[in-house]
């Protein structure tokens, strides 16, 4: 039985796991299957450092929230939220929450590992909410 798409691209996010090129080596997060810098089609599975630094971040102090109710799944019950981007390797990037701080705490350049924590998914095609976030790293 084929495991369906949207379940595999759970998986990859959750685990962190991009796509690095044969050809010329760059990684992708989240996968592709074709190289943006040489059209080259031969990418294999690149499982991510759960480690990384931040290189920018914002402190969002207001709701989120969808006034129109719809997405309530999605607002983020912590506020005030940190969302950063942080850098897992070299040219490799992702925006995510840091969580388990005070936002006082937080610097660019600071250590924060990933930690998996609630899924959400909404519908019959799973889409995702913030599979990963990050925490400072003591
Ligand atoms: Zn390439």
């Amino acid at each position: 039985m084929a495991i369906p798409r949207y379940w595999r691209n759970t998986q990859h996010y959750y685990n962190l796991i991009g796509s690095k090129c044969k050809k010329c080596g760059r990684v992708y997060f989240p996968q592709r299957s074709v190289c943006a810098d040489d059209d080259s089609a031969e990418l294999e599975e690149h499982p991510l450092s759960r480690e990384g630094k931040i290189l920018t971040f914002t402190v969002l102090r207001t709701s989120l929230s969808d006034p129109s109710k719809e997405n309530t799944d999605v607002i983020v019950s912590e506020m005030p939220l940190v969302l950063a981007i942080i850098e897992l390797e070299k040219g490799v990037n992702v925006t995510a929450p840091i969580i388990e701080c005070e936002p006082e705490d937080i610097k660019i350049g600071s250590k924060v590992e990933a930690v998996f924590r609630k899924i959400m998914e909404k519908g019959e095609k799973g889409i995702l909410g913030y599979s990963y976030k990050f925490r400072l790293m003591r």
